[in-house]
């Protein structure tokens, strides 16, 4: 069947936090333009405990796997991604619940109750040159190609390429949330770190075997 299991979804998580670990200088980088110069070693921080978690106690369940991965993110993340970053996944396991597979639409669903803890805890919306700007391009896509009766795996695939045009979206924007909103017109023109971090889960997702 065309469920996906918790395994698969597992490498997943793990492909995001290589690719959190080979981009954590660019993303510094990037946050050392708006921001204070953290957030590539932040969410490295967070994954590599993430990923130690699930290396010390591999989960059953999806909700188990996004759950520890949302914990152990605000355990060990501080600032505006740990909680950002962490209630993400942590909306996405209590979505996935205690089950070890899931079907394309809960996949979609799940992504979905993220961006929505997302939105309740950072009150970020469309423009405001967040994480939002990636994400919610990304579940839109996901939805959409669902609904046309696109596979899961291909659907990503768009999700993907809607979560990397919404992080270049973001250069242009004025800050509204966050450090970065401090800077005022001084942050047009500067891409977004969360935006480029939410561009590389889905990223992620299309080099997991879905
Ligand atoms: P901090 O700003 O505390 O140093 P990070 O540098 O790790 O935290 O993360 C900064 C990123 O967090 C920003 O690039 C932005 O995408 C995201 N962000 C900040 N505030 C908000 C918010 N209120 N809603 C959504 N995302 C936010
Ligand atoms: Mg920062
Ligand atoms: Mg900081």
């Amino acid at each position: 069947d065309e469920n996906v299991t918790t395994a698969v979804l597992e490498q997943w998580v793990r492909r995001f936090a290589h690719l959190v670990a080979e981009n954590r200088d660019y993303l510094t980088e990037l946050d050392a333009a708006i921001g204070d110069a953290d957030h590539g070693s932040n969410m490295d921080r967070g994954m590599r405990a993430a990923v130690a978690a699930l290396d010390a106690s591999p989960p059953e369940t999806c909700g188990a796997l996004f759950s520890k991965v949302g914990m152990t993110l605000v355990s060990t993340v501080g600032g505006a991604s740990g909680p950002l970053f962490g209630t993400l996944f942590l909306r996405i396991g209590s979505t996935l619940g205690d089950d070890a597979n899931a079907a394309p639409l809960e996949v979609a669903a799940a992504l979905r109750a993220g961006l929505g803890g997302v939105v309740d805890r950072g009150k970020a919306g469309p423009g405001d040159k967040t994480m939002y700007d990636a994400l919610a391009p990304a579940v839109e896509a996901l939805d959409e190609a669902l609904a046309a009766g696109t596979d899961l795996a291909a659907g990503l695939k768009q999700a993907r390429d809607a979560a990397a045009a919404g992080r270049d979206a973001t250069t242009p924007m004025l800050a509204r949330k966050g450090r970065a909103s401090y800077l005022g017109e001084r942050s047009v023109g500067h891409q977004d770190p969360g935006a480029t971090t939410v561009a590389l889960l889905l990223e992620a997702a299309t080099e997991a075997p879905f």
